[in-house]
């Protein structure tokens, strides 16, 4: 069924009798030619483009909750591409260009939002530092403008320009960038594979692989065993547990970051802001709740809460930006586990495993990786060449020495 403004009428017109399940729930089959371990955003996209650009048939998603109900369902719905190192920079171009046609690609409402990102700068060597990533970013295709502190007046009057400590002296605006829907993401892929014979298989928890002769020939699943002539893992947070069962040690910590949000408010932020002095940014939902996060807790878990001390660390930094957040009262807060690699960026490879691939890594910028991330993984699995844009992510990176470290924070998982 293709949705259109045509087909809510005619169903509003006949007592909504027309629609149909968005994704149907199959019984796992024996074999596949491809499995994918993980129905998240990347898992799922993968799929998609398996099955429509990459003519593979026989695919599989396995899922070991429900679609959606792992960080692609709870991060902050920030996509941008303003990355500052080559090895990064052209990959999350490529996904900001998949995201400004997704939604007519798979026909499906994610309410993609253009409506710019800012980046406060307090100092003048953050100036710098952001007038250099914004010449990177052009360099690639992206767009950048740096602002002065009337350029930032000017959209953001309710700011504390007159805070002594973090004064504000203007901010690189990334038009293009904004927000998405994130659980419609995984409903509009899941829509869009299965429409093309996928089978997305829900509360299948992968157990196990089978190995023989340094081939991957299945994995041992909560529901049987699945033969497989590929695996690829897009499992997200959940990377090294998994890993570890085909007997790989990976170079990601897991680390758990939260998110906030705050009552319905009338129309108050139309953009993205993040705040250069500490850990704050914030959005708009559409339903009206100020939308907030900050770093992610200091200490490695796989519980998907956080801890007061970044509760108030994230609220201390807002009341610095924005005074007024004091008035606003906090709806609820959740966590995710983060995938952080040693160099802060991702992974999209081969394995020592024939047959076995890994996609992982994405720390806390995975979500508006998920279009290019998904296309170059298919590329990757139907193909078995990495894609143009994705070949630094590589898994043996550390050991050569070609690591993507954005931050230029080295090997601590935890400051990137
Ligand atoms: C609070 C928060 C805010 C964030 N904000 C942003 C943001 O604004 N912008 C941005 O770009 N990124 C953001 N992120 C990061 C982003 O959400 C993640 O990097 C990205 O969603 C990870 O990829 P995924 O969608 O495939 O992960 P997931 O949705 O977590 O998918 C992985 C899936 O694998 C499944 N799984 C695990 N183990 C198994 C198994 N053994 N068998 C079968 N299935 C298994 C899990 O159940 C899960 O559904 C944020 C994350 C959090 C938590």
């Amino acid at each position: 069924m293709r949705y259109s403004g045509w087909r809510v009428i005619k169903e509003a017109l006949t007592g909504h009798k027309g629609w149909t399940p968005a994704w149907s729930d199959p019984e796992p089959k024996d074999h596949y030619d491809i499995v994918i371990v993980g129905g998240g955003g990347h898992g799922l996209a993968t799929a998609y483009y398996l099955a429509k650009e990459f003519g593979q048939a026989r695919i599989a998603v396995l899922e070991k909750g429900w679609i959606g109900g792992g960080n692609v369902g709870r991060n902050t719905t920030i996509i941008r591409s303003n990355y500052l190192l080559d090895g990064n920079e052209p990959f999350y171009e490529l996904s900001l260009k998949l995201w400004e046609g997704l939604e007519q690609d798979f026909n499906y409402n994610a309410m993609v939002s253009q409506r710019g990102i800012l980046n406060l700068v307090h100092s003048d060597a953050q100036r710098d530092a952001a007038r250099r990533r914004g010449n990177a970013m052009i360099l690639n295709g992206s767009d950048a403008e740096l602002l002065d502190t009337d350029g930032v007046r000017a959209m953001y009057p309710f700011f504390n320009f007159d805070n002594a400590r973090f004064p504000i002296k203007g901010g690189l605006l990334h038009r293009r960038g904004g927000t998405v829907r994130h659980d419609a993401v995984a409903w509009g892929y899941a829509r869009g594979a299965d429409m093309r014979g996928v089978d997305i298989i829900q509360n299948c928890e992968v157990t196990g692989f089978r190995i023989e002769q340094g081939r991957v020939l299945g994995v041992e699943t909560s529901r049987g065993y699945i033969g497989a002539s590929k695996v690829g893992v897009a499992v997200a947070g959940s990377s090294s547990r998994v890993m570890e069962k085909a007997g790989m040690r990976l170079p990601i910590e897991s680390h758990v970051l939260q998110a906030f949000v705050s009552e319905g408010l009338k129309p108050l932020i139309d953009g993205v802001i993040t705040f250069g002095a500490g850990h704050f940014y914030v959005s708009q939902s559409d339903k009206g709740g100020l939308v907030f996060g900050g770093d992610i807790d200091m200490y490695n878990t796989y519980a998907q809460r956080g801890n007061l001390p970044v509760v108030e660390d994230v609220i201390e930094s807002g009341m610095a930006l924005i005074p007024a957040l004091g008035r606003v009262r906090m709806l609820r807060g959740w966590g995710g586990i983060m995938d952080m690699s040693m160099d802060g960026s991702p992974f999209i490879d081969r394995t020592s495993v024939d047959g076995l691939y890994f996609n992982g890594g994405w720390c806390y910028g995975g979500f508006k990786a998920t279009p290019a991330s998904g296309f170059c993984y298919a590329h990757l699995l139907a193909t078995g060449r990495p894609h143009e844009v994705a070949t630094a992510y590589r898994l043996d990176r550390f050991r050569t020495g070609h690591m993507i470290d954005e931050k230029g924070q080295g090997a601590q998982p935890n400051l990137h």
